[in-house]
């Protein structure tokens, strides 16, 4: 096992990892930028290297840095969180010349999953079945419009490079798709350096399912079951649970052989995640694989007992995992919500500034992961994601309880946060029932 592993990330995601590398015995590194001093991971962590100014192009995002942080510590690993670099397979590649251990699936793997077209086209060949869509990229406008005509409108266009709901966007007639094909691409060329596009049918009111898979190096992949994370706004989810209330068991079957053996044919190693759409009459669709750590891991660990990031770091050195398929059991419920510094009558402004006075929520059934502390000034420039909570029970009405219980008991001074929008979803009667969709909070709330 690893004796010291550097965690090239901030924030909640950062102290998550070094909880689970104080569990195991294993020492760790910090990195920082100019901002972040003050951050509870930097102290959480055994040492602690400043890698750079605020801007995250030139810390957290900064390779080199990070890797001579890594060589100076004496670090043998690197964990890499989600964002960041952690979807970078040159990263991953320096990290590999460099003799450091890079905690997630090979370079080569990280490339083609990464590259969402290219993902396309492997899963195809394994036999997983697609959003409809075209095959590989848009050359053109004219291409673009070419290929809604077969497609179909509504039509969906997204960026290749995409993440984090960025790069997407829905065309309902062809007048509209020249505005959209440009708008999409400007977005995507800001957020992810490539304005590469692709085309997909859109799904209309579907779910967002998702099936967490494991692997080692052996050849041995498994999954923990699904989330639904279909409570979204813009693309970007807010609200997930496992498992989840629309799938039979037959379905939950299919969709997790379905993902191991997406994973086989691509050789992953690693804790991936592979996203599929469900439409109504319960087919079900491959959208995308997420090569490395989840936001929502933490409600697959509450109903499998798995700790996913410790079976990252076993992998990562060497070992088999420490579970079979026969042994992941999926015990009651698990409801997470993402507490974000925004507000949300004002478009969702981020809201960063000091945090005065800080309580949060215990008891039974309930986890909160977090890097917030009372006096802690949450800087504007980075993710504005503080928290998240997360709660479990025998059932989801008891873990929808325990969350508005939860919700209710937690105090946060100083800034705006998205919490009590997150009341009324959990008061809506169609969250109650189960009765969801990705278009459930357009539909249900004003806010656009
Ligand atoms: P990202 O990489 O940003 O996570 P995804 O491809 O996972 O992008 O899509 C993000 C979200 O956008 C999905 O969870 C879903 O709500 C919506 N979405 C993506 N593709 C489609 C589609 N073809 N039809 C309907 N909704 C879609
Ligand atoms: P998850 O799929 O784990 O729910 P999100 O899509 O919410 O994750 O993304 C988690 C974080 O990572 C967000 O801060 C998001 O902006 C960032 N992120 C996701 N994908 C990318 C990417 N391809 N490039 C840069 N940042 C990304
Ligand atoms: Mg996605």
């Amino acid at each position: 096992m690893f004796k010291r592993i550097l965690i090239a990330n901030r924030g909640e995601i950062a102290v998550r990892i070094i909880r689970a590398c104080r569990e195991m015995g294993i020492e760790t590194v910090a990195v920082y930028s100019n901002t972040d001093r003050n951050a509870l991971h930097v102290d959480l962590a055994d040492e602690a290297v400043c890698i750079g100014p605020p801007r995250a192009q030139d810390s957290y995002l900064n390779a080199e840095n990070i890797i001579s942080a890594t060589v100076l510590t004496g670090a043998e690993a690197i964990h890499p969180g989600f964002g960041f670099l952690a979807e970078n397979s040159k990263f991953a590649e320096k990290c590999k010349a460099c003799n450091i251990a890079f905690i997630g699936p090979d370079a080569e793997v990280m490339e083609m999953m990464g590259n969402k077209a290219k993902a396309r086209q492997v899963m195809a060949e394994a036999g997983v079945p697609l959003v409809p869509g075209i095959e590989g990229i848009l050359e053109s406008y004219d291409h673009a419009l070419q290929a809604a005509e077969i497609i179909g409108y509504p039509i969906m266009l997204k960026a290749s490079a995409g993440g984090g709901g960025k790069g997407i966007r829905v065309v309902r007639k062809p007048e509209e798709l020249r505005n959209a094909y440009d708008i999409a691409k400007s977005e995507a060329k800001a957020f992810f350096g490539d304005d590469t596009m692709y085309m997909e049918k859109l799904i209309e009111g579907p779910r967002h399912i998702e099936v967490q898979i494991l692997a080692d190096a052996y050849g041995n992949v498994i999954h923990l079951g699904e989330r639904d994370c279909s409570i979204q706004r813009r693309n970007q989810k807010i609200i997930e649970e496992a498992p989840s209330t629309f799938l039979t068991g037959e379905m939950r079957k299919a969709m997790g052989e379905t993902a191991v053996r997406a994973a086989k044919a691509v050789g992953y190693k690693s804790a991936g995640t592979i996203e599929f759409l469900v439409d109504k009459d319960g087919s079900f669709y491959f959208m995308e694989m997420n090569t490395r750590i989840q936001v929502e891991h933490p409600v697959s660990e509450f109903v499998t007992g798995v700790d996913i990031v410790r079976e990252q770091i076993r992998i990562a050195a060497g070992e088999t995992l420490s579970v079979n398929q026969e042994d992941v059991v999926i015990g009651g419920h698990a409801i997470e919500c993402r507490i974000n510094a925004e507000n949300p009558a004002l478009n969702f402004r981020p809201s960063p500034g000091k945090v005065n006075i800080l309580l949060w929520p215990g008891g039974n059934g309930v986890r909160v992961d977090s890097a917030l502390y009372s006096g802690y000034d949450i800087p504007p420039i980075y993710d504005s994601m503080i928290a998240k909570l997360i709660t479990h029970g025998r059932d989801r009405n008891e873990a929808l309880c325990r969350m508005r219980r939860a919700l209710d008991e937690f105090i946060i001074e100083g800034i705006d946060t998205n919490i009590e929008f997150l009341f009324q979803i959990l008061n809506n009667e169609r969250f109650i029932q189960a009765d969801i969709d990705t278009g459930f909070i357009a539909k249900e709330f004003d806010y656009k």
